[in-house]
């Protein structure tokens, strides 16, 4: 009898959770990675530097273990038949792996749980994307915090209490000991590789310790660049949370957004495409397709817009002040429905992760967590001012900026503000 590690955002062998927890027992690990054909028959360009770059991890763990004598096994398809397979080629015992909260992986989990306990095989999930999960962190009545600030405050509290440590210690013996099972190709599970370049993983103690200084200045190499290994699991949050909590409060307070948005979707899964406050569902978008097109290509006349679309396009990956510029760009002055913001984010960012998209754009919108946001409407001459004076990252962007080349604005800023806050007033009046 064996058992299996099912590896899915966690993409890494040191200090993972379910992992720790599989080897310790006595049975022989199998790991398993699955190419899951539900998420990724969705994705419409072939060329994603996130598939690729998941081929890669499971490269490089599947040549780690062959150097312990052992293999990862790698399926393409959807969760539930290959488990079907699984169970004609092997004899399982249990399933070990560790808690996904987005609504598709719950989903999915709950199928595999249930065909699994059909079989006699028990299926055990450990906690390991956060340090806090979903319940873990909740007010005084025993509910979930709707606002970011008494959640912070109370994740902090618990973080100095508890004393979280990476697991470093792993029965490697207890692999299953095999011959390298064969990989599949990029191009065999449909996909084609992409010259973007993938930020690396190694925490840059210098920059995080300067954070709160330069994070706001997006011609600055002042943040870290982690989104991508925090989604894949190709760094440990419990590693980085404690770097933070030495280096830099504020860096810290960023991980804690990440967690307070993945417990907002945790428990209101009905935010990915409704307003978390649903009189914001009242709005009449404009939803201008021209006016979207100008945006996502980053020819809205708006110079520091223009820089973020095209910096997102040619990188797959935009600074956060900018997101938050270009979001208030198409939700207020063009009046476009957050939701295709964010889709078009969600095809894009390297670093996309469901539940800190969706709350970013509901922030953006103002239909999210946020007390009274509907009246701020930034203004992107004033944010350029303060956050790009010399223009420094506008000409690495859009260099014909200042040419009879560069079109006019799309909407004139004093029009564009008046109309979207009639419009979110008349909206919420009803
Ligand atoms: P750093 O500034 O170095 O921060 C470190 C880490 O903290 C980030 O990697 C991220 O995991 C977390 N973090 C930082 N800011 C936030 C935040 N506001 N909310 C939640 N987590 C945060 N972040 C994503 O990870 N995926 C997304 O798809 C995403 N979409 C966004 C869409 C909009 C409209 C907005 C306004 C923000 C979005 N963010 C998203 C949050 C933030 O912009 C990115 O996390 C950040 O820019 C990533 O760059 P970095 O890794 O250098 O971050």
């Amino acid at each position: 009898k064996i058992t299996i590690f099912w590896f899915r955002r966690d993409l890494r062998l040191e200090d993972n959770t379910g992992l720790y927890y599989a080897l310790q027992q006595e049975e022989n690990v199998l790991p398993l990675f699955i190419f899951d054909s539900n998420i990724l028959d969705k994705l419409e360009d072939k060329k994603d530097a996130r598939v690729q770059f998941i081929h890669e991890q499971i490269t490089s763990i599947h040549d780690e273990l062959k150097d312990k004598g052992s293999s990862i096994l790698v399926k393409h398809g959807k969760p539930l038949e290959v488990y079907q397979e699984l169970c004609k080629e092997y004899s399982i015992s249990s399933v070990y792996t560790n808690r996904d909260y987005e609504p598709y992986a719950k989903e999915r989990d709950q199928e595999v749980e249930k065909f699994l306990k059909e079989k006699d095989i028990e299926f055990y999930t450990f906690k390991d994307q956060m340090i806090f999960e979903p319940g873990e962190v909740l007010n005084g009545s025993g509910e979930f915090y709707k606002v970011f600030t008494p959640y912070s405050k109370v994740w902090l509290e618990e973080f100095k209490k508890q004393k979280i440590e990476p697991l470093s210690y792993f029965h490697w013996k207890n692999l299953y000991e095999t011959k390298p099972f064969s990989l599949p190709s990029l191009e065999d599970i449909g996909f084609e590789k992409t010259d973007i370049p993938i930020p690396s993983n190694t925490v840059d103690k210098d920059l995080i310790s300067e954070y709160d200084k330069t994070r706001n200045f997006p011609a600055k190499d002042g943040t870290s660049r982690l989104g991508i290994h925090l989604r894949f699991g190709t760094i440990s949050i419990r590693k980085l949370a404690l770097d933070a909590a030495k280096l830099n409060d504020t860096y810290l307070n960023e991980l804690i957004w990440r967690e307070f948005y993945m417990t907002i979707l945790a428990y209101n899964p009905q935010v990915v495409d409704k307003a978390f406050k649903p009189a914001y569902d009242q709005i009449p978008w404009r939803n201008n397709e021209e006016e979207f097109k100008a945006w996502c290509e980053g020819k809205t006349g708006y110079p520091i817009v223009d820089a973020g679309m095209r910096e997102l396009n040619q990188t797959g990956y935009m600074h956060n002040r900018v997101r938050m510029i270009v979001a208030s760009f198409l939700t207020k002055h063009l009046l476009i429905d957050w939701r295709w913001g964010e889709a078009y984010f969600a095809a894009k960012l390297l670093d996309y992760e469901l539940a800190s998209n969706n709350g970013g754009w509901q922030w953006a919108a103002g239909t999210g967590t946020d007390a009274q946001p509907y009246f701020r409407v930034f203004n992107p001459e004033s944010q350029t001012e303060k956050f790009d004076k010399d223009l420094k990252y506008i000409k690495e962007w859009v260099p014909e900026f200042g040419t009879d080349k560069y079109p006019n604005p799309i909407v004139d800023h004093k029009f564009a503000r008046q109309r979207a806050l009639d419009t979110y007033k008349k909206a919420l009046d009803q």
